[in-house]
């Protein structure tokens, strides 16, 4: 396993080594929130972005954060040098920030908590394979499982339990599949288990809605608002269907790990990949706005 450098409440260690109480409510009920950064140039991409998520996730959990963004900034910088210092690695990073509401007395009852308990976790960014980027995922649609509907645990907080998506994503596995999509109750198509979903109709981009139930991610915000205008690509904003995936010429995935990865296949429906398509004109200019966006952060540049 590739070295992976932790920092637990300011305690700098291996990820391997065991810290945390098994009290912890994280461990106990996914009572917790995190984020997950990565570098471009040795930049931290959208530093500020995630943050404002963070914030967002643990006030709808009721959890108060136990350090604010600059101080967040230094644990984060920290952490990266003990890294650093430990391999040497050059290549990009992945950096990620879980904060649980702490340990205490066993119960649900968030009142039982006593201090929120925060680890950053940072790594070499796990490589994408070149050939998968070329061909495009496999992806089915979960068949017995759903999207959350926001009016239980909301898709828009990014919290510490993943069961329904990891659930979802073990059944298209265990189909031969690479990712899953998940439906919501009403049958649309909401995202994959850890990144949000874009189709191409007519040399147009369109887009499940925030209101389909879906992390509002920061690569799909940064590509609405940046990459898909400077491109000159027309986007929306609408309810997709199974039965419109007949219409749809491409479909790629949008995350901070995988920035825009092109989908091969959902179920039965095939679309195009490869040379030529809108789908790898729209990741060259995703490439070219991060290149831009790392020149403009020189605060956030990791050395
Ligand atoms: N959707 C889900 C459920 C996710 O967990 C993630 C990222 O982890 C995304 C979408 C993509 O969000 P971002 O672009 O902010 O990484």
């Amino acid at each position: 396993m590739n070295y992976i450098q932790a920092n637990t409440n300011g305690r700098l260690h291996s990820a391997t080594d065991p810290v945390l109480s098994p009290l912890d409510r994280g461990f106990l009920y996914g009572d917790a929130v995190y984020e997950v950064w990565r570098t471009y140039h040795d930049t931290v991409f959208a530093f500020d972005e995630h943050w404002t998520r963070l914030e967002a996730s643990a006030k709808s959990l009721h959890l108060t954060l136990p350090f604010d963004a600059a101080e967040a900034w230094r644990e984060l910088t920290r952490t990266v040098a003990a890294f650093r210092a430990h391999g040497g690695e050059s290549s990009e990073l992945y950096i990620r920030l879980q904060v649980s509401r702490g340990g205490g007395l066993i119960g649900l009852d968030p009142a039982l908590a006593d201090h929120p308990t925060w680890v950053f976790l940072v790594q070499s960014l796990p490589p994408v394979s070149e050939e998968k980027m070329q061909a495009g995922l496999r992806t089915v649609i979960a068949a017995d499982i759903r999207r959350n509907h926001p009016a239980t645990l909301n898709p828009l907080w990014k919290t510490g339990n993943y069961l329904n998506n990891l659930l979802a994503l073990r059944e298209a596995k265990a189909a031969g599949a690479d990712e899953v999509v998940l439906l919501n109750l009403a049958g649309e198509i909401t995202e994959a288990s850890t990144m949000n979903i874009a189709f191409v109709r007519d040399g147009r981009v369109v887009m499940p809605p925030l209101s389909a139930g879906i992390l509002g991610g920061i690569t799909r915000r940064k590509f609405l608002s940046d990459v898909a205008p400077r491109a000159g690509v027309e986007t929306s904003e609408a309810a997709v269907l199974p039965a419109d995936l007949d219409r749809m010429e491409e479909a790629f995935f949008l995350s901070t790990t995988k920035d825009i990865t092109p989908i091969a296949s959902i179920g039965e429906h095939l679309f195009r990949v490869g040379p030529g398509t809108l789908s790898i004109r729209l990741k060259n200019a995703f490439a070219d706005f991060v290149r831009e966006d790392a020149t403009a952060h020189p605060e956030r540049f990791l050395g």
